[in-house]
């Protein structure tokens, strides 16, 4: 499967997730999203850094790699920073480097909630 941002090929992680061998994004099957969000140590997959991740963030022409149509981007709501592009027909989820370790973040305990007051 060739990367929707940056049309490397992808690499099969474990079911469900694909890992672009450039820019380090994610391709999530819906169900492996949701239970990489659940999961402690999920963000050690997302194996890109911030800044690589920042710049193809800006990246949003993005086309579903299964389903040949423009993915559309979302933002999740246990981490309003994160922008993601999400397929409307199969569901799955695109996220860039550093994404998955936000979300995982934002979700475990409210760090920044807190910190920010
Ligand atoms: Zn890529
Ligand atoms: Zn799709």
């Amino acid at each position: 499967m060739k990367c929707p941002k940056c049309v490397s090929s992808m690499e099969t992680v474990m079911h469900g997730v694909h890992r672009c061998g450039t820019c380090r994004g994610l391709l999530l099957d819906p169900l492996a999203r949701e239970r990489l969000l659940e999961t402690d140590g999920a963000e050690s997959l997302d194996a890109g850094t911030d800044s690589v991740g920042k710049r193809w963030d800006v990246v949003d022409a993005v086309v579903c790699p299964r389903c040949n149509v423009r993915m559309v981007r979302l933002v999740d709501a246990r981490g309003p920073d994160v922008h993601f592009e999400q397929c409307a027909d199969c569901g799955s989820s695109f996220l860039d480097a550093g994404e998955l370790r936000r979300l995982r973040r934002a979700r475990s305990g409210g760090f920044w909630r807190r910190l920010l007051g």
